[in-house]
């Protein structure tokens, strides 16, 4: 997997539609705002106080005591924190190619290395593949689902398995930011192991589903001895601000806002997935808030008909192949975007 993506530079026309970063386009919701701008007088003092209320609501959702649970600004800094604590004597990580890098980016960088498993031909995890590439020098296992840049998921109950077996050996971090897009989030997520005593680290995030991307908050879910563990080398929230806190707190209360994130996302992704059948793209069946799909033209031409028409993609290059990723924007958007690739399909 690499990424291809032209940048959006000052040669690029006005962007009307920003569909590159699987953000949620409907803006924070109306309790976040009045609790970020009423915090923002509080902006002297830490925060310790709203992040053990935080920490004490998201025990309480996910059926755990506080000390499972650790705060970070945006799950990418607890995914960033993970890798340096287990990596810094190096070692391996083992994880799904293609999949979010983020992990294995930083394993790298600290001089750990990576060992990518592909994934099986319905775009699942490869468990078998997986476990049987963990070494006596795997510090980590690294699983996505649902996986990011693809929107598919790796069916529950082999990944529960896999998860199960493979950490007795070494920890499985698992990222589930795109969990609740899910129409059964419950039955998806890794949570449950943890709760089991499995050496289990669940990411979650503000970012997608509560609209949260540019506030940044995120937390993880281990069992306490691994939250302590990271708590010694670094510090869970020391790194987070009181107007963050706030509207995390206040956005945890507003079911409907993210009840509706959902749906209007299905239906964006519905419509969207209507067009791209009709212009005869193979997208991947996506149960998150982006699709991807081969492209069948040039790659400058298509990125470049894309930037003219003032929508920002993503591109990747896997397997050789130009592929498109688009997030879910408001309906208008994904019909500025249909529009502008009906004149990039050749
Ligand atoms: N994990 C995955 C799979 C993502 O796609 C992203 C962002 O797009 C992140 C983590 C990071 O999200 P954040 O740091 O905003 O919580």
């Amino acid at each position: 997997l690499r990424d291809i993506t032209l940048p959006w530079d000052e040669t690029a026309p006005a962007m009307q539609a920003r569909l590159s970063a699987n953000e949620n386009p409907y803006g924070p919701s109306e309790l976040v705002r009045k609790a970020v701008a009423d915090a923002v007088g509080f902006g002297n003092r830490y925060g310790h106080e709203d992040a053990a209320r935080l920490i004490d609501m998201i025990a309480e959702k996910e059926g755990v005591t506080r000390d499972y649970i650790m705060l970070g600004p945006g799950s990418t800094d607890l995914l960033e924190k993970t890798a340096i604590s287990l990596f810094l004597k190096g070692g391996n990580i083992v994880s799904a190619d293609p999949s979010y890098m983020s992990m294995m980016n930083t394993t790298r960088a600290i001089g750990g290395t990576w060992k990518p498993v592909p994934l099986t031909a319905d775009y699942a995890h490869d468990v078998d593949a997986m476990a049987a590439a963990v070494d006596s020098q795997t510090r980590l296992i690294y699983v996505c689902n649902p996986n990011n840049p693809l929107g598919s998921i790796t069916p529950a109950a082999a990944l529960k398995q896999f998860c199960s077996t493979v950490s007795t050996k070494v920890p499985v971090f698992i990222d589930e930011a795109y969990l609740e897009f899910l129409p059964n989030p419950q039955e998806n997520t890794m949570v449950g192991l943890v709760k089991q005593g499995k050496d289990i680290i669940v990411a979650r995030t503000f970012s997608k589903i509560h609209s949260m991307a540019g506030l940044r908050i995120g937390y993880i879910v281990a069992q306490p001895e691994r939250i302590k563990a990271l708590g010694s080398i670094v510090r869970g929230t020391m790194g987070l601000c009181v107007t963050s806190l706030s509207g995390a707190i206040a956005s945890m209360q507003d079911k409907a806002f993210q009840e509706n994130s959902r749906k209007l996302n299905m239906e964006c992704r519905e419509y969207l997935c209507g067009e791209l059948k009709n212009l005869g793209y193979a997208y991947i069946p996506s149960l998150t808030n982006f699709v991807i799909f081969p492209i069948k033209s040039d790659v400058q031409a298509f990125q470049g008909t894309l930037r003219e028409g003032g929508v920002s993609i993503r591109m990747f290059d896997i397997g050789e192949k130009p592929w498109c990723r688009v997030s879910m924007g408001t309906m208008p958007e994904m019909e500025l975007f249909t529009s502008v690739l009906k004149k990039a399909t050749v």
